[in-house]
């Protein structure tokens, strides 16, 4: 078959990291097995010099098995196809990517903006890694203006996730963009949220996509991955050589799983998406119900935002009851299909209550006494999970 060159996401993801044909046969299977490897042997020694020229050029070349052989360069393509990136570098877990990422962009000294809305691990990675290292940081709102006043002159990084943790707060990212080149600042995106598929901060002017496979990639709770994706060949050399190093490697059998999931993350997670406004609507006529945060809901203020950079939305939402904790407990106890958990883009729904000392750092949060209940809507029948919700509301009054 020719090359060909799609122009849609859904297509281009049916399309990219198959097998290759066998040069004899001409056949091959549809999907890519599973290629575990811990070494790999070369037919002579020019064999093997002409790898070590060859990754001395850049290219990705595996002369050990911990770079990962040809199941996890298919899940590489898959990563840069989804977020418009020329290398991705995959890491056992979406933390894992973001502190690769923070470790091969960082020095000692440096100083870095992080939004206040970011994944709260990240500041454990802060006070558990980065202050040993000689590196600080300050969280702010992730706008501009938040942002240029905590700007220092040794400031180097610009780290943002959008929308946001927990409530789901949409940033600017082209203005913050533009921001962080004025600077000089390399700017990471947490996508977990998007996955490249609804949102693509590359092309919105990131420097530097990191994103959790753990969610929706993967996409059915059974494995935990992450990746971090860049357009800029100095950036894929620093990650690459600080990947090699840190000795950060995923099974090839979570890769294969990840590639396997990958493959209907569109309709999944359109229809998490279309199954979650659903619910909004339902709970939008609640009288328990203060609030909606889903930039896919018309009344979320970062829904102009959502409308003018993405492409879709999902199953993420969050609502303020007004309901004391107590009640508040009583209602997520009732609900009997949303599993209680973290994590989410899975094919189930999960229910978290968030804990108000959580969301105290986040500056989009205005503390009215709402209980704030997070749902990650799945691919059950939207009408069974509203019947639940209206039960678990009816046993929490
Ligand atoms: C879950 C999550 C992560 C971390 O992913 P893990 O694979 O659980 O380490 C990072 N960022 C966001 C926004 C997440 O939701």
């Amino acid at each position: 078959m020719a090359e060909s060159n799609p122009a849609h996401l859904d297509t281009l993801l049916q399309h990219t990291g198959l097998a290759e044909f066998d040069s004899k046969t001409g056949a091959a299977p549809v999907a890519i097995p599973s290629m575990r490897t811990s070494t790999v042997r070369f037919r002579d020694l020019e064999a093997l010099d002409a790898a070590h020229a060859a990754r001395a050029r850049g290219e990705r070349v595996v002369t050990y098995g911990r770079v990962g052989m040809d199941t996890h360069a298919a899940l590489e393509d898959v990563f840069c196809k989804l977020e418009g990136g020329t290398r991705a570098v995959l890491a056992p877990s979406g933390m894992a990517a973001i502190s690769l990422a923070m470790m091969a962009l960082l020095n000692a000294g440096d100083h870095v903006l992080v939004a206040d809305c970011a994944y709260g691990p990240v500041r454990t990675l802060d006070a558990a890694v980065l202050q040993r290292f000689g590196v600080s940081v300050s969280y702010c709102r992730g706008t501009v203006e938040a942002f240029e006043a905590q700007r220092r002159p040794e400031t180097r990084m610009l780290y943002v996730e959008s929308p946001g943790s927990l409530l789901f707060e949409m940033l600017d990212l082209p203005a913050l963009a533009a921001y962080a080149g004025e600077h000089g600042l390399v700017m990471v995106v947490d996508n977990t949220w998007g996955s490249g598929y609804i949102y693509r901060p590359l092309a919105l002017g990131a420097d530097v996509s990191v994103v959790a496979g753990t969610k929706y990639v993967g996409g059915h709770s059974d494995l935990m991955l992450g990746a971090v994706v860049v357009k800029d060949a100095a950036l894929a050399k620093k990650l690459t050589d600080i990947h090699y190093a840190l000795g950060l490697h995923v099974s090839a059998d979570d890769a294969w799983l990840a590639l396997r999931g990958v493959r209907t993350l569109p309709i999944r997670m359109r229809e998490s998406a279309r199954n979650a406004l659903e619910v909004c609507r339902y709970l939008s006529q609640r009288p328990e119900v203060a609030r909606i945060y889903h930039p896919a809901w018309p009344e979320d203020p970062g829904h102009a935002l959502w409308k003018r950079d993405c492409t879709g939305s999902n199953g993420m939402l969050a609502v303020a009851l007004k309901l004391d904790q107590a009640a508040a407990r009583r209602f997520v106890n009732a609900l009997q299909l949303f599993g209680i958990g973290y994590s989410w883009g899975g094919f189930e729904s999960l229910v978290q209550l968030v804990d108000p000392n959580a969301l105290k750092p986040h500056g989009y949060w205005s503390d009215d006494g709402h209980a704030i209940v997070r749902l990650h809507i799945g691919l059950e029948s939207p009408a069974d999970l509203i019947a639940d919700l209206e039960r678990a509301l009816q046993a929490a009054a």
